[in-house]
């Protein structure tokens, strides 16, 4: 059952939220393009980022279609754009050679870890990656080297299978914790003579999971804002649940299945692909709820919905 909020309702929000700028500039970029080619219809190879409210904007109003696979993609030459996430060298250069005109969106992030991959496996490294077997940025990652020198570790049945090497490199999927991978590192090191560790996990989500933490910490409901399908928002629910009870929407809609019985104080926290207009929304919803003026700010010190997010 679902209650009404009441005035006595504060509401925190993250200091940061909103797109990070690897998802800015990639939506920017599939925008410029759309208006480049002038009504003409523009491609992604899989979703851009990870959310559909913005997939959505850019279908309809840009003309940015995601498909699953080039022969879908009914216009010759056209515009294709690489995701954020990025994609295999193999994929990259079919799009080419089948005369696309490819714009790369792969955030710049991601783009040096794919380097750093393709430089260690010069050097005779054999690359294990840590983090989701079928996350888009890790296969791409993976496609930058030679099949039989790169491991995706996972799990520790991955780690078992993974073979005696004489030099391993190590990467990190970018929206994973360390923490979440210390297992992993010991056995790594037992399988090789040399290990090297770079620590490839992105600054901007290390930092969205400390600001939910400060904010989970000081409230009682905790809103996390974010695709479902989205690694980072997902990790930063775990991070929140420590502390406080969250729950984690992808749409507006879904506050109102919400039950704000005797809640005092409600956070929110988004992923690093959330717009930022999402997050007016739920303001707005959440201020109505309160009784608060739609220009009311949030907490004071914190972040409003209206601010522009820090990156
Ligand atoms: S979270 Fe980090 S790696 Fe991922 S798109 Fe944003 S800036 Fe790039």
């Amino acid at each position: 059952m679902c209650y009404p909020a009441h005035s006595e309702m504060e509401i925190k929000i993250a200091r940061e939220i909103g797109y990070c700028y690897g998802v800015r500039d990639a939506v920017d970029m599939a925008i410029e393009e759309s208006e480049r080619a002038r009504g003409g219809k523009v491609f992604t190879l899989g979703p851009i980022i990870h959310n559909p409210d913005t997939i959505e904007m850019l279908e309809n109003r840009y003309s940015v279609h995601a498909v699953d696979a080039v022969d879908q993609i009914d216009r010759p030459g056209a515009t294709v754009v690489i995701r954020t996430h990025g994609t295999t060298a193999e994929k990259a250069k079919g799009l080419s050679d089948a005369g696309f005109d490819v714009k790369d969106a792969t955030c710049p992030f991601v783009l040096k870890t794919q380097r750093k991959a393709r430089e260690f496996a010069a050097e005779g490294y054999h690359i294990v990656i840590l983090g989701h077997k079928k996350h888009p940025e890790l296969i791409g990652i993976a496609g930058h080297v030679p099949p039989d020198q790169v491991t995706i570790v996972d799990t520790r049945e991955d780690l078992a299978n993974l073979k005696r090497q004489l030099k391993i490199v190590v990467l990190f999927q970018s929206t994973v914790t360390y923490d979440d991978y210390a297992w992993a590192i010991a056995g790594i090191g037992a399988k090789c003579y040399e290990m090297r560790v770079l620590q490839t996990v992105c600054g901007v989500t290390i930092t969205r999971q400390k600001r939910v933490d400060e904010v989970a910490r000081e409230v009682e409901l905790m809103i996390v804002i974010g695709g479902k399908n989205s690694s980072n928002t997902k990790k930063l629910v775990d991070v929140s649940r420590k502390y406080a009870r969250t729950v984690h929407i992808e749409d507006p809609e879904e506050i109102e299945a919400i039950d704000f019985a005797g809640v005092k104080s409600v956070g929110i926290g988004t992923g690093t692909s959330t717009p930022d207009f999402l997050v007016d929304r739920v303001v707005g919803r959440l201020k109505a709820k309160a009784g608060l003026p739609a220009g009311a700010p949030a907490k004071a010190g914190e972040a409003t919905a209206t601010s522009p997010p820090s990156r």
